[in-house]
């Protein structure tokens, strides 16, 4: 999609700080991170919102979580913990609107979230 800033991180054309990539997902550092890991995990496919996936792409969902394990688990926060969120629309605070899973690590976390 044209005007998509993540798109636009897929094509290449803004880089950003990339921590891993393949045919199906590109995972980079959040620009204004909120622990000292925060990770964002994108499809490479445009989708504006979780409202927005198809029945057939649960595998990618699951894809997507996966790597977020892995690069938390490479970074040294399996046992320690971590936390994974996608927010979806304004009032859940989505942002960009191509869907992204939030990895953050590195600091206690509370609950409910804010
Ligand atoms: P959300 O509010 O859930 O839509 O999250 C969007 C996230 O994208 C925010 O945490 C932003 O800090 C992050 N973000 C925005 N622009 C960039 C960028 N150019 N590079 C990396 N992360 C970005
Ligand atoms: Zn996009």
């Amino acid at each position: 999609m044209d005007d998509c800033l993540f798109c636009k991180m897929v094509s290449g054309e803004i880089t950003p700080d990339s921590v891993y990539e393949d045919d199906q997902v590109l995972a980079f550092r959040d620009i204004n991170p909120q622990a000292p890991l925060h990770v964002l995990v994108i499809p490479k496919v445009h989708i504006a919102t979780l409202n927005d996936l198809d029945d057939d792409q649960g595998p990618l969902l699951g894809h997507m979580m996966h790597t977020a394990i892995k690069i938390a688990t490479g970074e040294g926060y399996a046992e320690r913990g971590y936390r994974t969120v996608i927010n979806c629309n304004a009032e859940a605070g989505q942002s960009v609107f191509h869907i992204h899973l939030h990895l953050l690590a590195g600091r206690p976390m509370h609950w409910p979230p804010g």
